[in-house]
């Protein structure tokens, strides 16, 4: 049986007595979240530090919101997987919509990302997903194999043993509207399937999540189809309390 993750993304969000009142309030209710389930932080990589202490000893995983696709050299704002093994990171995020729209980081450059996590020993959270005028033009299944198509020309299928998928459509990122399980499952099982067709085992056992306005109240529906393995997390993230409520959907 596949584990669920449920992992936070903070996003450019926190201060340092926010954060630790927030990492406080995620461990006192972690207790109640099944053993199944991991769960995990990604702050803003200042705080990475701040957040392995403050979780030390519990089960609070880290992540990174981004890593670097070169080990190490001449690159300006840039932060290494090594770097982030250094601060226990055992996730990093990469190919997240707003990197993409915002940063214009290209396919290419999200699987070279995906590769220098790897390198590491870092499990890269791949997030692939469409705008909503590509799922109203039929193009939701082209755009998720395009973007994954991107990661097996480079790294092949079964880097996958080690890697995350977060199925994020970016028409449901922060905007309060939510697929509906049917709609998340539907891609899941394509990003399933994809996989399949080069390797059944690695298919069967990617953690493929969900995001995109997962919230205490809708988590469990999302979270009760056979192929959703958990959520990826933004706004919700920032609140201990509707945090351990999802999480507490996945068990
Ligand atoms: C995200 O940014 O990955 C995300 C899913 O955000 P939200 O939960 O706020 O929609």
């Amino acid at each position: 049986m596949r584990r669920m993750l449920v992992a936070g993304n903070w996003k450019l969000n926190g201060t340092l007595s926010t954060i630790e009142e927030l990492v406080n309030g995620i461990k006192q209710g972690l207790d109640s979240v099944s053993g199944n389930c991991d769960v995990a932080v990604c702050p803003p990589a200042l705080y990475l530090q701040h957040v392995q202490q403050l979780a030390a000893g519990s089960r609070l995983l880290l992540g990174a919101q981004n890593v670097c696709d070169q080990d190490e050299g001449a690159y300006t704002g840039e932060i290494s997987a090594a770097m982030l093994n250094e601060f226990g990171c055992r996730y990093a995020i990469v190919g997240h919509s707003e990197r993409r729209s915002l940063y214009g980081e290209s396919d290419e450059l999200v699987a070279r990302r995906y590769a220098a996590a790897q390198r590491k020993g870092i499990i890269p959270i791949l997030c692939v997903g469409e705008l909503l005028e590509e799922r109203e033009a039929g193009q939701t299944e082209s755009v998720v194999g395009r973007q994954l198509d991107a990661v097996l020309a480079s790294q092949g299928v079964d880097s996958f043993a080690k890697a995350v998928i977060a199925y994020e459509p970016v028409w449901a990122i922060g905007t309060g509207k939510t697929a509906t399980p049917e709609q998340a499952q539907d891609v899941h099982a394509f990003i399933r399937d994809k996989l399949a067709a080069l390797n059944k085992t690695v298919a069967e056992s990617v953690v493929i999540q969900y995001g995109g306005s997962v919230k205490g109240a809708n988590a469990a529906d999302l979270f009760s189809k056979q192929d959703i393995d958990g959520g990826l997390i933004g706004g919700a993230s920032l609140q201990a309390e509707e945090f351990l409520k999802i999480c507490q959907a996945a068990g």
